[in-house]
């Protein structure tokens, strides 16, 4: 099922990201019991990222997405990077994904990373999607960055930038995450106020250990409310309330945004079906019903 239908019936779409396993010789099939669980939470959609460099990686992401649709029964929306690829690489995936009978397609640039070759096809997300629509009839997804893109030179330019997608052909816009819903909200508006009117979903990553406070959060350029850095350091060495304080800020953030009104909620729940299950029983009440 295209993605567009999904959107024309809820009032606000619930979707989980996961990604092929990283860890040395872990194949695909590691996270079935994962997805299985994932897949009884009843997301409208699960989304699975694509490594960057492609090759191998991208392999899993086609066989994890084909796993969701043909197995479990759940829409899958394939990510795709262009920045490291030539078009004949890109095509040969997009055939398999056609192969795979996936039909949606989350068209990304990729982040530039110094020691890859860069890809003389591909300069942004845009150049990717006229290629993938080129090639078949896929629905396409794009990115978006409520705090702006870090190369961007301002928000405002990072609004209008997202029209090249747009104009390419992608349908709707998933979120970096974030951690202050009046960042998100500010966003929103600007993006309406440029004539946007795709759907937008919010990102939402619960954060749930210190290992997650080191790499995403230190890395991520999101910014932190102070209720946010209070959490953390008051759990500071204490696992298992971290763990409880992240899951209810999470699920405090998207009740907010359900409410708000977003046109969907997207979880980063990092293979965690323990955390995706924690955070979509605190939302569940609020997840609309499909549309007669
Ligand atoms: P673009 O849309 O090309 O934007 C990049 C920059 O260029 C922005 O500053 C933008 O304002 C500007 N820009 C865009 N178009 C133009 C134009 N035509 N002319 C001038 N400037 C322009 N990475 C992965 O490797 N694998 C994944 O699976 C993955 N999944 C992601 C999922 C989501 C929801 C998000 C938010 C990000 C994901 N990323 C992933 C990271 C992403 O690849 C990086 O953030 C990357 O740096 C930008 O990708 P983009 O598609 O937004 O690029």
């Amino acid at each position: 099922m295209r993605l567009s239908q999904v959107f024309r019936q809820k009032e606000c779409v619930f979707s989980i990201e996961v990604f092929p396993p990283k860890k040395n010789g872990a194949t695909p099939e590691s996270l079935y019991p994962t997805l299985e669980k994932l897949a009884g939470l009843s997301p409208d959609y699960i989304s699975v990222t694509y490594g960057a460099g492609g090759g191998k990686a991208g392999l899993s992401t086609v066989q994890i997405a084909k796993h969701l649709k043909q197995e479990l029964g759940v829409e899958p929306l394939a990510h795709l990077t262009g920045i490291n690829s030539t078009r004949e690489q890109v095509a040969e995936t997009v055939q398999a994904l056609q192969d795979a009978g996936v039909e949606n397609v989350l068209t990304l640039r990729g982040d530039i990373c110094p020691d890859a070759p860069r890809s003389k096809d591909f300069f942004h997300a845009s150049d990717l999607a006229t290629f993938v629509k080129s090639k078949g009839d896929f629905y396409l997804a794009g990115a978006c960055y409520p705090e702006g893109h870090v190369e961007s030179e301002n928000l405002r330019q990072d609004v209008e930038n997202l029209k090249y997608k747009l104009d390419a052909g992608v349908e709707h816009l998933v979120t970096q995450l974030f951690f202050d819903n009046a960042r998100y909200y500010r966003f929103m508006n600007l993006v309406r106020k440029a004539g946007i009117q795709a759907p937008v979903q919010a990102g939402v990553m619960p954060i749930v250990s210190a290992r997650q406070v080191q790499r995403t959060v230190a890395l991520s350029s999101a910014s932190l409310p102070p209720r946010f850095t209070k959490m953390i350091s008051r759990y500071d060495g204490d696992e298992a309330a971290l763990f409880d304080a992240g899951i209810d800020y999470a699920i405090e953030q998207l009740r907010d945004l359900i409410e708000g009104g977003a046109d969907g909620v997207h979880l980063y729940a990092m293979n965690n079906p323990e955390v995706a299950r924690r955070v979509y029983e605190g939302i569940r009440d609020l997840l609309p019903e499909a549309k007669a």
